[in-house]
Order: C-alpha cells, then structure tokens, then sequence
C-alpha cells in the first residue's frame, strides 16, 4: 500500500440520492447556480426544493455528526440531468446511496503526508468536481483516541509515537524499534495524523454498525502494513485492522478484500490466528519487492488456518486477467466463508502509470472487482492504500466513487483547483500501457486451483 486521500461514503438500501456535504449554504448555492439553468414549471419545483432543504437542515440536532443538508427524512431523491431538475420519490425496494462528509481539518491533516503531498485534497476535489458529492452523504470523522488505537496497536508504540511527534524528534533512539525512521519518517504531528486516519476509519464502520448506509468510504485509509508495534510502509497506524475490529463488535464473520499492489500483511498477521476475519489479498509477489511476504502457500495459522488467502502475481497484470483472477477466487471465498460484512482496501498503485511500474491496471478494472464484492449487499466499508502518481489515483477513487453511486462520468476532467494536473489530455480515463504481461497462464490457473483446494478446508 501506502496512502490515500479522504471521507466517508454510505450507500443505503433504498435508493435515493442525497446531497451531505458542507454547509445548506453551498448546496443552496449550487442549486441556485442550477436556476439559470431551468425554466418554466422546473423553476417551481426548485422553490419547493429550497423548502424541504431548510426543513431537513433545521430538524437535524446540532449535535449530530452529520452533516444533513438535503432531504434525507423526506424520501427524496435529487437528480439534476441536461440544464433541469427532477426529483423522485424514494423506492423501498431498491439500493441507494449516502455518504459521509469530509471534515476540512481532516483533508489538511492527510495532504501533509509526505509520500503523497496533497492527494487527499486532488481525490476530493476531483470527487467534488464531478458532482458526486451531491448523491451521497458526508459524515464528520473523529478522532481515535489512544485507547480505541490501543485495541490494536500496544501502548508501548502509541506512547512512543506521541512522544516523538510533539517536536518530530527523527533521532530518537528508540525509533528504531518501532520501525520509524526510513520509508515512515518521523514528522511534527504524526501522531494526530494516526489519530486522524484511525478516527476516520472508526467513524466509517460505526456508520455501517449504525446501519446508517449500506458502504461506507474512508479513501485516506488503507493503511495495510502497520503492525500492532512497528509503523512499515508509510503506515503508522493500521486503521484497517481498527475498521475490521470495530465491525467485529456485530458481525460474526468479517472479510478483508485488498488489491492494492503490495501484501497487505499487517492485516494478514493482525487476524492470521482467528477464522472470523478471512483476508484476501492479491498482490505482487517477487523477490525484493516490498513487504516480501504473501506467498501462495502462506493461509494462516493455528485456528486460522486457511481463513488468509494470498494471490501472488507478477507484473504486467490487466484489467480482464486480474478481474478473471479476482472473481475466481472472491466467489469461492463467499460462498465457504460466508461473510457478514466486507472491508475492501483499494490502493491504486496497480494502475498503469504508477511510479512503481508494476501491474498495468485501470480503473475500469477495479471497479469490476468493487462491483461483484457491491453486488453481495453486504455492509461494505471501502478503504484507499497506495498510489503514487497522485493524478491517476484521483481518477480511480473517483471513478470507483461513482461506481458505488451507480453514475456515469463524462470523460473530460471538469475544471477545478487541481485540473491542471490531469495533462496533457485532461481525461478521466487511464490507458494501459504496452508492457508485457509477465503472468503464464499456468501459474495462474495453479494459483486459482490451489486456493480452491485450500478453501475446502473452510467449515
Ligand atoms: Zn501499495
């Protein structure tokens, strides 16, 4: 992995459609920049619209962590296509979407990472600028405290790294110990980063526990390689493993799904003795490649053996062999495992153009991958990871944002903060590129038929 951009998305089982997210004065705003737009009987209906904005807005507590800005209570759904609005009253029976909102000191906080300056600003701007924002609902993440991190993370290296990041003190000593220093240098703050990303995590599942929405998104997460003792990987924190144990509080059987490019092994070791967390990760696998771990062959231990699957593959990968792969494996695991709730890390260091020129992936292979684990209607929470070629992570949380939403995007990046990032072709879309792909087909279908062999032995 390492890395990722910011909030929380829910959708809910009936399908409407809402706008949560920042202030009733700019979603007021922006339906004001829709008039100019409408005529006629439609500008009636967006005067109707106002009224059932601010009555939602003022039935909301003050106290609640989320931010109500359309009409949630009032079953409707808003959906603005070619220059007018129409709106739709709520189906009972079918799927749709809220989301949580972003908190600004949260964005601020991850775009200080080093590894991935400002990401977290181009992913939700990027979001922001395609309209998404409106067909879901932002929630305000917390803080983890240190005892909520402490469910995972040992007191010895939660004190250390509050220690440390008073004065971003590099030449401690004992950092050493707790794997600081190298790829997770030690920074003024780093601790209230850790807080932040685990809070935000947290908040995502108790939405889900809350049954607030059916998925739920915290793409500045997804940080897979932190250990219960030691920070790895640009990880200090492994707000994955919080998200999991907080699900675990209501429901039985929980499954981790990670695609990012590297093993997602702090997972794997944080649950490799339990068979109520299974996790599943594809990655790459070869000599000398980061975190080294992750082999075929490697499925758990002790009462959680065969509950750790591991997809090893080699470079070159593309969207239809990974997807073949992914759907193989992932369908055999729901069938025998049988999850109650699903985490899925999707770090975007797979796509072509990463800087870590491995697999050849885009985004419409992912999202292929997102669906079929949607399509379960499971309580799903969606984490980001990796991606270093910041512009490309963008448009794939983005898309896989709105594969979620069930929404189309135009191809064109639509002009924003961040849109000169996007050249030369200023596209959503993300061309493979004419690398080899390095997988045999015989390694594969080796891969497939022994992880079906040992999936047998789930009960
Ligand atoms: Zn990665």
């Amino acid at each position: 992995m390492r890395t990722s951009a910011s909030h929380t998305i829910i959708r809910r089982r009936t399908r409407f459609i809402v706008v949560l997210f920042g202030s009733a004065k700019k979603y007021r705003n922006y339906s004001l920049a829709m008039d100019y737009r409408i005529s006629g009987s439609a500008f009636f209906a967006v005067f109707l619209l106002y009224g059932f904005i601010n009555i939602s807005a003022s039935l909301v507590p003050s106290s609640t962590t989320v931010a109500l800005n359309a009409p949630v209570t009032l079953n409707f759904s808003v959906r603005c296509n070619s220059g007018h609005i129409e709106w739709n009253h709520r189906q009972k029976t079918t799927s749709g979407e809220l989301g949580p909102l972003r908190r600004p000191e949260y964005i601020e906080t991850c775009d200080s990472l080093s590894k991935v300056p400002n990401r977290a600003s181009m992913v939700h701007s990027l979001i922001e600028a395609y309209g998404l924002l409106r067909h879901m609902s932002t929630v305000k993440p917390h803080v983890a405290s240190i005892e909520e991190m402490a469910k995972f993370h040992t007191d010895a290296y939660l004190e250390h790294l509050h220690k440390i990041s008073q004065d971003g003190d590099n030449d401690d000593p004992q950092s050493g110990d707790f794997g600081l220093g190298y790829d997770c240098p030690v920074v003024e703050g780093i601790y209230d980063y850790a807080a932040a990303v685990g809070g935000a995590t947290l908040t995502a599942a108790q939405c889900l526990l809350d049954k607030r929405g059916e998925v739920a998104i915290n793409w500045a997460g997804g940080w897979h390689h932190a250990k219960k003792d030691e920070a790895s990987g640009f990880c200090y924190v492994n707000d994955a493993v919080l998200g999991i144990l907080k699900l675990r509080e209501k429901y039985k059987r929980v499954l981790y799904v990670d695609v990012d490019l590297h093993h997602g092994d702090g997972v794997e070791d944080a649950f490799s003795f339990t068979s109520k967390v299974m996790t599943v990760s594809l990655h790459k696998f070869s000599p000398g490649f980061f975190p080294g771990t992750g082999d075929l062959c490697d499925t758990g231990l002790g009462k959680g053996r065969w509950y750790a699957v591991n997809v090893p593959l080699d470079d070159g990968i593309k969207d239809d062999r990974y997807f073949q792969v992914f759907s193989s494996v992932i369908q055999e695991v729901q069938t025998l495992f049988n999850p109650e709730a699903v985490v899925m890390q999707l770090g975007a260091d797979t796509m072509a153009g990463d800087p870590m020129c491995s697999f050849n992936m885009t985004p419409v292979g992912v999202a292929q991958c997102l669906r079929h684990v949607l399509d379960w209607h499971l309580p799903t929470l969606l984490l980001g990871g990796g991606g270093y070629n910041l512009a490309n992570t963008a448009r794939c949380w983005t898309y896989l944002t709105a594969t979620v939403l069930g929404q189309t995007l135009a191809s064109e990046i639509p002009d924003h903060e961040f849109f000169t990032e996007y050249g030369p072709d200023y596209s959503l879309e993300i061309s493979p590129s004419c690398r080899p792909d390095r997988n045999e087909n015989k390694h594969l279908d080796t891969v497939i038929s022994t992880i079906k062999g040992n999936l047998k032995n789930v009960v």
